[in-house]
């Protein structure tokens, strides 16, 4: 079904044609490319003797492994060094634009593409980095690819794939304060499952995203693939094209007319058939904490760890995993749960209203002892953008340690790791065994208002507390 979806008409617009294998060969219209996935597939294309035919479809910048306090050149961690090197000479063989350190432009690469006005609606995107899904929040349709299909879209500007199935996922209402887009995106994979999406692209509709910021519906959309789904958008309103205009590589003059024309055209219709639909209301989300090892297992802050016996069968022995691993026991409340690190960043909640709103809860207060605590732009135009308004030395008097621009401690390929078996609260997307650097480190995803709380208590808390 999905008939009449933005989904449905971006992958038309987009068809070249059906492959032997029956997918689809979709044409690419924005590549995104960073350090770690794509050194592989310019080998591949080089093996082959093959070009990039249109070098102006991609973009590269520099994020995972970035250090975020000493960023000299070259980076003390050689094998960083290389995979910089080897970006820096890719580009420029290949004539490829690229965001590079200090360049004013460099950040994470889902945070650093709609800053430049390069993520548009009704485009197809892709990267090779899981949360590409971010992108969707212009409605755009973004996957995340792996390096062989790095490789295709290098060469071929094309990628290979079957068509999703369109889930409507609907929230209405208000949401309570001291709840976020973030929470809203917990909550709904805690509803349907980390599995849930899988076949699945997710469309968010309903009052609670129309009202939301473009920063906001990225946070959402950036999460969609913790639910399953290959990809996730929003249709574009208003508050989309009001994001877009007057930035660098938006259209232009009449151009722009055109463009906004087209992007009122592939919204979904207003009888558009889905092949599913749920709702939500807001009103039910709570301040939302993970405390096991998938994005799934959340909780409210008013609820304990839940017990065997009052899950789904399915999801027990994921929660017996968990509990171990954790050091968690069932029953008991996450609140009060000792932090030894507080992390606010990362492609989710790395913008600068994620920074503002941290620095609202941080301002006056001040980071229990004991509690490592750092904040790192997602790109370098939030870091400037956040030193204009003063928001660095709201974080630095509280007793953050304020960074340079990357992805940081969300996955750990840069010096920031978790010890040992140290809990983060962390506003970034993955709480996988390990995921932070250490194989015994526990993570625990939240809001970045949360983090503060986090922060400032020493342990797990109510932010609505310090409101
Ligand atoms: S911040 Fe994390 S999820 Fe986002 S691109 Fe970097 S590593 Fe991937």
């Amino acid at each position: 079904m999905s008939k009449g979806t933005l989904f449905d008409k971006v992958w038309e617009a987009h068809s070249v044609g059906t492959l032997p294998s029956g997918q689809t060969q979709l044409f690419i219209g924005l590549h995104l490319i960073h350090e770690v996935t794509s050194p592989q597939a310019f080998a591949m294309l080089r093996e082959r003797g093959l070009k990039v035919p249109y070098p102006q479809r991609t973009v590269a910048t520099v994020d995972h492994i970035v250090p975020t306090e000493n960023q000299a050149r070259p980076f003390a961690d050689t094998l960083a060094e290389e995979m910089i090197q080897a970006l820096e000479n890719n580009c420029k063989e290949h004539g490829i634009r690229f965001y590079n350190v200090g360049s004013g432009r460099q950040g994470i690469v889902h945070v650093i593409a709609p800053e430049q006005g390069l993520t548009l609606p009704g485009t197809t995107i892709a990267c090779g980095d899981s949360h590409t899904s971010t992108h969707g929040a212009f409605g755009a349709i973004a996957f995340g690819i792996g390096t062989s299909q790095v490789r295709d879209v290098l060469a071929s500007q094309t990628l290979a794939m079957n068509k999703l199935k369109v889930r409507r996922i609907e929230v209405n209402g208000d949401l309570r304060p001291g709840v976020y887009a973030k929470d809203v995106i917990l909550h709904i994979i805690r509803k349907l499952g980390v599995k849930g999406g899988v076949g699945y692209a997710y469309e968010y509709a309903g009052t609670t995203f129309e009202k939301m910021s473009m920063e906001e519906r990225m946070t959402v959309c950036n999460m969609s693939i913790e639910g399953g789904a290959r990809c996730g958008y929003i249709n574009p309103d208003a508050t989309t094209y009001d994001y877009i205009q007057g930035r660098e590589f938006a259209p232009k003059g009449e151009d722009w007319e055109k463009a906004v024309a087209w992007w009122n055209s592939i919204r979904s219709d207003a009888n558009a058939e889905y092949d599913d639909v749920v709702v939500f209301d807001a009103a039910d989300i709570s301040p939302t904490v993970t405390w096991g090892i998938t994005p799934g297992q959340g909780i409210g802050i008013d609820e304990s760890v839940p017990t065997p016996d009052s899950l789904p069968e399915g999801d027990r022995s994921i929660a017996e995993e968990a509990y171990k691993y954790m050091q968690l026991s069932p029953g008991t409340p996450l609140k009060g749960t000792k932090v030894d690190v507080c992390f606010i960043g990362s492609c989710t909640n790395g913008r600068i209203s994620d920074l503002r709103e941290a620095a609202k809860f941080a301002k006056g207060h001040k980071v229990a002892d004991g509690v490592k605590a750092f904040v790192v732009p997602g790109s370098e135009e939030v870091k400037k953008q956040a030193e204009a308004e003063g928001l660095d030395k709201v974080f630095l008097e509280a007793g953050f340690e304020w960074r340079n621009a990357g992805c940081s401690m969300c996955l750990a390929m840069n010096p920031d790791k978790l010890q040992g078996d140290q809990i983060s609260a962390s506003s970034s997307n993955r709480n996988f065994k390990g995921r932070q650097g250490s194989s015994s480190g526990r993570t625990l995803l939240m809001s970045p208002a949360m983090v503060v709380a986090a922060a400032v208590n020493g342990s797990v808390a109510d932010v609505r507390e310090l409101l």
